[in-house]
């Protein structure tokens, strides 16, 4: 970072399936930014939703990850142990008033996830904000709740490293959002922000889709008194046809398939070369290409990799 504070920036994979080469890009660009200044890169596995994640999920990223020849700094996180850390600032916003029990069922079934745009996210119209006391437990019967976040009537503005100047209007365009389902598991939102803020990260690298979630982010710190991170997002890796890569897609067996037959220089130097970064094809290391990264080399429009 140009204010002589070192880059702490982390890659932060949902072991739900395979990675793909989007995650890779990703991955390699918070590293970049993150060595280029002789900072620090973490590793925190969002494995929030265990039942969702296979066993060997993580292990299988990781272990990709290092044959590509990523590096770590300090203890892998894992999200499923910090149950209790995101218990304790649930607690806080409880006390500043601002959760409450939702009944309603929709979309709290991804709320572990990242809401990405293409994930149909929606603004929640509020409606159980409105229930009184006794209706709560009237419904509290018969049906375990989830818990929301009160969100405020307020602007905030992100100043994205890649994409500029992006505000949203926390309650309008975000809406109160879950940060607890109603089977215990704590949502994305809160266990982010949380987990980004103690680990220290203060450069957060992710695909553009996610652009959308970081004016909530910014809001939660403010109010739960932690720091937040500044945020890159940046373009995102679609097949030949334009089609967003997805682990949902197969686009997780492409990459294990890319990995058993290409080696780390040539992966790493199709997407610094696909990406701009690089004028020429060339099979390269990450740690060659952490002289040459500079984030205004980055294209601003998706890209397709060709091997
Ligand atoms: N775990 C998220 C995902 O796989 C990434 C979230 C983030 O980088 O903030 O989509």
């Amino acid at each position: 970072m140009n204010d002589g504070v070192k880059t702490v920036g982390r890659f932060a994979p949902t072991p739900s399936g395979k990675m793909h080469l989007g995650n890779i890009f990703c991955a390699m660009i918070a590293y970049l930014s993150a060595k280029k200044d002789g900072g620090e890169f973490l590793l925190r596995i969002e494995d929030l939703d265990a039942a969702r994640c296979p066993k060997d999920g993580a292990e299988n990223i990781i272990r990709d990850l290092k044959k590509l020849g990523f590096e770590f700094d300090g203890e892998i996180v894992r999200q499923s142990s910090r149950t209790d850390i995101y218990a304790e600032y649930e607690n806080r916003l409880q006390k500043l008033g601002l959760t409450y029990p939702c009944f309603c069922s929709r979309a709290e079934l991804h709320a572990a996830e990242a809401p990405h745009l293409s994930d149909g996210m929606y603004v929640y119209d509020g409606r159980c904000l409105r229930l009184t006391e006794s209706q709560r437990r009237e419904r509290s019967k018969t049906k375990t709740p989830c818990v929301r976040v009160k969100t405020p009537d307020k602007t905030v503005t992100v100043q994205d490293i890649v994409k500029g100047a992006y505000s949203q209007n926390i309650a309008k365009e975000c809406g109160d959002f879950v940060i607890r389902r109603s089977d215990g598991v704590y949502a994305y939102r809160l266990a982010v922000a949380v987990d980004d803020a103690l680990s220290g990260v203060n450069t957060v690298v992710r695909g553009e889709d996610l652009l959308s979630s970081a004016p909530a982010h910014i809001w939660l710190c403010e109010t739960l008194g932690l720091e937040f991170p500044r945020f890159a997002h940046i373009p995102l890796v679609t097949g030949k046809n334009g089609r967003r890569l997805s682990k949902r897609d197969g686009d997780g067996d492409t990459l294990e398939k890319i990995l058993e037959h290409k080696s780390a220089e040539e992966i790493i130097g199709r997407l610094a070369f696909s990406s701009g970064l690089i004028d020429k094809y060339e099979s390269i290391s990450l740690r060659e290409l952490i002289d040459v990264f500079d984030f205004d080399k980055i294209k601003k429009s998706n890209i397709t990799v060709e091997f």
